[in-house]
Formats: C-alpha cells, structure tokens, sequence
C-alpha cells in the first residue's frame, strides 16, 4: 500500500492513499507499527512528507561511482551523519537556498529512504525488514561549502537547513516493493537527468544498514534512514552545477513515485 500524510483545507492532518485523482485520497485508519487500513471515504487535500521522523540518519558515499566521483576512498565501513529532523519538507515544497548562514553551493542528492515501524536494536539481516514501515524518495540537500570548507569535516551542519531534507511522495509498503536491492534510481534537475543508477550499486546493502546502524544502538521507531546517493551530483560536474532559485528538482525511485521541489532563496 501507499502511505501519504495529507493536510485537507480546514489545516486538518490525516492519513491516506493516493486515488486516481490527484488531490483526492482515501482515509486509512491505524498507526506505524500496527499497520493502516483503507475506511473507504475519501478527502481532498495535498500531500505532506509522509512522516514526521523520530530521527533521519544518512549514509554518506554508499555508491562505488558516487565515492569515485568525490575522490573519496571507498569507506570499510557506512559512513554515518544525520539531519536535523526539522529539516524535512514534503513533496513540492520549496527548497530553500541559505542566505543568512548564506551558500552558493547547494546540491542535490537523490537517494531511497527507509521508514522504521518500530524501534530496530541488534537488526541482523534476515530480521533487518522486519523493523520497516517502508520506503520512500529523499533528497539528501547538502550546502558543499559548508560541508567541505567551513564544518571540520562534519556534515551535519551543510546538511541540516530548514527544507534540506524533502521526503515523499508516500511511503510504499515492503508487500509492494519486493526487491528494494534493485530498483532504478533518477534525479533531475529542470528535467534534464543528473543522476541515473540503481540501488544495486550500493557499497552497503539496505540489510547491511540496518545491522550496522542498530548494532547496540537502538534506532527509535519512525526513523527515516537515507541509504546514500549515486555519481551524477553537482560538485562533481566540470564546472559544478549548484541549485539556482527557480530550478526544480526531482527524485524518481522505480516501484516508488517522483518526489518534485521547487528551489527558492531564504526571505
Ligand atoms: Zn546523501
């Protein structure tokens, strides 16, 4: 099943799954960890990111061409931040360009996101799915002048502006999606393609992830967990090609949908 987060016009937040008709949803009824079910009645509204996240947590150079593209060794082990959590915006919402803290080398990362159902502590692979609620499309939005010059080597900081963390459309259900290890991955920017790859070229799989992330340390239910992103980004183009307002960017996951966003400059 698709999993959408939508506000209706009253403001009023519900969950629900996507109809034929765009802007129309059909009401379900449960939480994360039990499952939701369809109720048959229906509500107009727009989507939201599907989740509001306990945690995001992010693997960094998890794609053989995306590490070589950097320069960067390939890593023996998952390279691990996280994002602020109120970093996260829903489908076609503005990305916002910093101006106070200002960057003029905001990137866009196309990358599969994991949704636990539950809290997931000691994960080994045959039990890593047993924790997920499902997947969904995040864009890993990264100011590199933050993040490669002025940040100690941290990532967190580049990573972590208000609307840097878009997630949706919905989250699809592990039942729909029977082989996340291949699965054809897009993004784009203004429609032209900048990343095309598949999440078979992960250095670390999805179940590798989840033991590493989980080994003694619980990872709390409704976490979103971005699983990294393939070769194609801005930085590594000759010239690089940064995020200008008025661009719009899209991540297309095959199984999932298209998660859009409009770029835009801080008030
Ligand atoms: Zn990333």
């Amino acid at each position: 099943m698709r999993l959408a987060r939508i506000v209706d016009e009253a403001g009023k937040v519900h969950h629900g799954r996507p109809t034929d008709e765009p802007t129309t949803f059909e009401l379900l009824q449960g939480s994360w960890e039990k499952g939701f079910l369809p109720t048959g009645q229906t509500v107009e509204g727009r989507l939201l990111a599907p989740i509001v996240p306990a945690a995001v947590y992010a693997i960094g150079l998890n794609y053989h061409d995306h590490a070589v593209e950097t320069g960067a060794p390939i890593p023996d082990y998952p390279v691990l931040f996280m994002k602020n959590i109120r970093a996260v915006t829903g489908p076609g919402e503005p990305i916002r360009l910093p101006r106070r803290l200002r960057s003029d080398e905001v990137d866009s990362e196309a990358e599969l996101a994991l949704v636990l159902s539950r809290d997931c502590l000691n994960a080994t692979r045959a039990t890593a799915f047993d924790h997920l609620a499902g997947f969904t499309c995040a864009n890993d939005v990264s100011a590199r002048d933050w993040q490669l010059r002025r940040s100690g080597r941290q990532w967190c900081r580049a990573k972590s502006f208000d609307t840097f963390c878009p997630l949706g459309p919905w989250i699809v259900t592990p039942d729909e999606l029977p082989d996340p290890l291949h699965l054809e991955i897009t993004g784009r920017r203004n429609g032209e393609i900048m990343q095309q790859s598949n999440t078979s070229r992960m250095i670390f799989d999805l179940p590798s992830i989840l033991e590493f992330l989980s080994a003694d340390t619980t990872l709390p239910a409704g976490s979103v967990i971005l699983t990294g992103t393939p070769h194609g980004v801005g930085m590594a183009r000759q010239p690089p090609v940064w995020l200008q307002p008025g661009d719009t960017v899209s991540v297309k996951i095959e199984g999932i949908g298209t998660l859009t966003n409009p770029v835009v400059e801080a008030a």
